[in-house]
């Protein structure tokens, strides 16, 4: 089959490239992604994805960069965790509606994409959004869901040297995946605190063992030395008896 791939970065395209090339299908990549933020961070993992996509001889079509789409359709929808899901919901709307209308308009059979990849995304709401988008076009969705490949997506990508992101995408995802890795450094800190707590007064018995033994020691190797010096001052007196 024709297929378009939609791509949301380099490492996320590996496995899903590798097992739809398994199956057969004339593969080209969608790069559109009006999510990411800030836009040198868009053009880092394009570029990324488009040095990989050469070493494989494959076409990347990148989309309109849209920013103020994404504001529009999913932004607008803030921050708040509890809305999130919607958010997430609308961001995949916007880019996999943009990727299955090039699809369309260029002769594509189906639309796959590589957000799947990653255990952080709502599986199913993609699934939903890709069926959704393919559906009014004639297009066939292929689905799969590739969260088992992510430890293999992970070791590739960092074996190939590729740029690696820290954030799903948007300006809220950077200030969420900030916030977490300070709430788990933070919770790191804690626990290493109370450990530390726990083990000062063993610590403090094992040191004052510690000197103990080697007063004993050291009181010892005095007594030693003094029956020494005792028996050789006995032997110089008696040495002409
Ligand atoms: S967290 Fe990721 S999927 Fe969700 S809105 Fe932001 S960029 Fe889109």
């Amino acid at each position: 089959m024709k297929l378009l791939l939609h791509a949301c970065c380099g490492p996320c395209t590996l496995e899903p490239l590798r097992l739809l090339q398994e199956e057969g299908h004339d593969i080209s990549i969608a790069y559109m992604n009006s999510n990411i933020a800030p836009k040198a961070e868009y053009e880092h993992r394009l570029q990324t994805l488009l040095d990989y996509a050469k070493t494989q001889d494959i076409d990347v079509v990148e989309g309109v960069y849209d920013p103020k789409a994404w504001a529009r359709e999913a932004g607008v929808i803030g921050p708040d965790p509890e809305t999130r899901e919607s958010r997430c919901r609308a961001c995949y709307r916007l880019r996999l509606q943009e990727a299955a209308q090039y699809a369309a308009d260029h002769g594509f059979d189906g639309l796959a994409t590589t957000l799947t990849v990653s255990p952080y995304q709502y599986t199913e709401v993609i699934h939903e959004e890709l069926v959704d988008a393919c559906g009014t076009r004639g297009l066939k969705p292929v689905f799969h869901d590739y969260r088992e490949q992510y430890p293999e997506a992970t070791r590739r990508s960092r074996a190939l040297g590729m740029y690696r992101q820290d954030y799903c995408g948007c300006a809220y995802s950077k200030v969420e995946a900030d916030t977490e890795r300070a709430e788990r450094a933070a919770e790191r800190a804690r626990k290493k605190a109370e450990h530390d707590a726990e083990m000062a007064p063993i610590r403090a018995a094992q040191e004052a063992e510690r000197k103990r033994k080697r007063a004993e020691k050291q009181a010892y190797a005095e007594k030693r030395a003094a029956q020494r010096a005792a028996l050789k001052a006995y032997k110089q007196a008696h040495a002409n008896d």
